[in-house]
């Protein structure tokens, strides 16, 4: 399809092209490592693409590894969840689904080795000791009073810890580097802590759990990983990344790569807040149509073309920055151009009486899907004596250069024929209820002669064979482009989304499928609801607005 784009620079690709030309690696093996904590969002799609678009280019696989090594906070929904969502972006695990929990008994294992040579030690301090005794960036930090225990002494204690002696928090396990180290992962990073709660993927077999530092890199190494890929801020963490790997019999050894990692605009993509946002109920759950979270952009309509377009368009560097919101939603704007269906929905209809138009009867015109792409076919519409136009199409004293429809005034209908207002019905308190036309049976779209040039072209459906249907008009969450700082939840958009219950649709309208995806003519993007539509009762989200809104602003 036409979504494809020009790749942008990717220095990993660099990487990796040389490592197989210099016969560094045979094949290449990278992985996607997310901790089950949350649904996965817009900037985990960016690791997924690249890992798994590095594999995939370069004949080598991408590994889906769960990073569970916090019992308390993982849950088996967001496993499942984050399955659904690598898969929807069109990669694919093969057999290689992975638990770091599956790597707890060799990680214990290699930890009571790195005790046995006495690189690792227990200690009693309590979690805030070891923090003030970590030193700052600019001062040393100072040996804990327990830093000197034999081997044998740390040995039985750990053991003790495994078997569950003591309660959370009395004793941790730490790395014995250097505690006046320049780098602050290196002062003797805990390794193992004590928490007694049953893990969610391996059941209650632990007592002690090891640190994401630890059983990252032991975890890459056990796995044959080649190119193990992370954001920037792990960048720190490198050398002790390389200090477990060159002090472990480790089978093989990966090596980090760090890249920046996506900012988005006019979004928030810490899992803390996500999460925030859904026990406050300020979104309908993580798919919310408006979160941006890979289940929720599919909820709203956007392609894995789209998401993997965008990906390929902002590159991947070195430098943390900015990627414009409007930049993602022209990625799903301009796949969807080329491939949505054009169908007509009056999202507030207002009637319309064609008085020249035989009561009873009615035809139907055959109007094509999609302007350029005749392959697409056409559909049927019909058309009779009494339609719904837009209310916003009728203005009875309408400024200068309106081009809809007003008294007195021509339109083309979409598709079908030229019509002349000729009056109004109104309430009681003088809204207009009805407008009154007449037609041109001589301009039938499609009709030699019917070019006859009006001011304007409207979209309609029959009154009498629409469907009617609920249609959801989302906007971005936030209004601020960078929601921030304590009160971030403040920015929060109030017109983020609009419930519209009395739409009608065209009747080919009611035949469509979750998660199908047209463009309302005239209106934007919109897709069926994959949880709420039901047969008989659709529900619409709007995806994007045909143009961009917001730069402007
Ligand atoms: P959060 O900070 O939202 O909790 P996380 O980084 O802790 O996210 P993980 O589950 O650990 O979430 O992330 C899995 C992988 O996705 C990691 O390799 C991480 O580097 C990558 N990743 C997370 N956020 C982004 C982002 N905004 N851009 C690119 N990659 C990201
Ligand atoms: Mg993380």
């Amino acid at each position: 399809m036409s979504t494809e784009t020009h790749q942008a620079a990717n220095f990993l690709r660099t990487i990796v092209q040389e490592d197989l030309k210099s016969g560094k690696h045979e094949t290449i093996v990278t992985r996607f490592p997310p901790e089950p904590n949350g649904y996965l969002h817009i900037g985990h799609a960016k690791s997924i693409c690249l890992n798994f678009g590095l594999a995939k280019e370069f004949g080598g696989r991408c590994h889906l590894r769960f990073d569970d090594t916090n019992p308390v906070k993982e849950e088996t929904e967001y496993i499942e969840s984050i399955k659904e969502s690598v898969r929807w972006l069109g990669f694919s695990w093969g057999s290689h689904l992975y638990y770091a929990s599956e790597y707890f008994e060799q990680l214990y294992q290699w930890a009571e080795y790195l005790v046995q040579q006495g690189k690792a030690y227990v200690d009693d301090l309590a979690a805030d000791e070891i923090r003030t005794h970590r030193g700052t960036l600019t001062e040393p930090g100072k040996e804990s009073p327990y830093r000197g225990r034999s081997a044998d002494e740390n040995l039985d204690l750990f053991r003790r810890m495994r078997a569950g002696e003591f309660p959370d928090g009395a004793k941790v396990l730490r790395a014995k580097i250097d505690m006046a180290s320049p780098n602050m992962n290196l002062r003797d990073p805990v390794m193992y802590r004590i928490i007694h709660a049953p893990h969610p993927h391996v059941g209650d077999a632990w007592r002690i759990y090891p640190m994401y530092d630890y059983a990252h890199g032991q975890s890459d190494a056990i796995e044959g990983v080649t190119h193990s890929i992370c954001t920037l801020e792990f960048e720190d963490h490198k050398p002790l990344y390389e200090w477990f790997l060159d002090n472990l019999p480790v089978p093989q050894r990966p090596r980090q790569y760090e890249f920046a990692r996506l900012n988005l605009t006019y979004a928030v993509m810490s899992k803390r807040k996500l999460l925030q946002l859904v026990k406050d109920g300020d979104v309908s759950g993580w798919d919310d149509p408006r979160m941006p979270t890979i289940m929720g952009i599919r909820r709203r309509g956007y392609t894995p073309e789209a998401v993997r377009s965008f990906c390929d368009t902002i590159g991947v560097g070195r430098s943390d920055s900015w990627i414009d919101m409007s930049i993602l939603e022209e990625s799903v704007r301009q796949d969807l151009n080329e491939r949505a269906p054009r169908v007509m929905a009056v999202l507030r209809p207002l009637r319309l009486v064609i008085e020249n138009y035989p009561e009873v009867e009615s035809e139907e015109l055959s109007i094509p899907y999609h302007p350029q792409k005749p392959e697409l076919g056409a559909r049927l519409v019909p058309f009779c004596r009494e339609l719904f136009i837009e209310r916003d199409d009728f203005m009875e004293e309408p400024p200068k250069g309106f081009k809809r429809l007003s008294p007195g005034e021509e339109i083309r209908l979409r598709g079908a024929y030229i019509l002349r207002c000729v009056g109004v019905e109104k309430d009681a308190d003088g809204t207009v209820t009805t407008v009154r036309c007449t037609y041109d049976p001589e301009t039938r779209s499609g009709l030699p002669g019917s070019e006859r040039k009006v001011k304007g072209v409207i979209h309609w459906v029959s009154a009498r064979h629409s469907v009617a249907a609920e249609v959801r008009l989302y906007d971005r969450l936030f209004t601020d482009p960078n929601p921030a700082g304590d009160d971030w939840k403040e920015h929060l958009n109030p017109a983020s989304v609009e419930v519209l219950h009395d739409c009608r649709l065209e009747p080919s309208l009611a035949a469509a499928q979750a998660e199908d995806r047209f463009q309302f003519e005239r209106q934007g993007y919109f897709c069926v609801d994959l949880k709420d539509s039901r047969p008989g009762a659709p529900v619409f989200n709007r995806t994007a607005t045909l143009r961009d809104s917001w730069t402007k602003k």
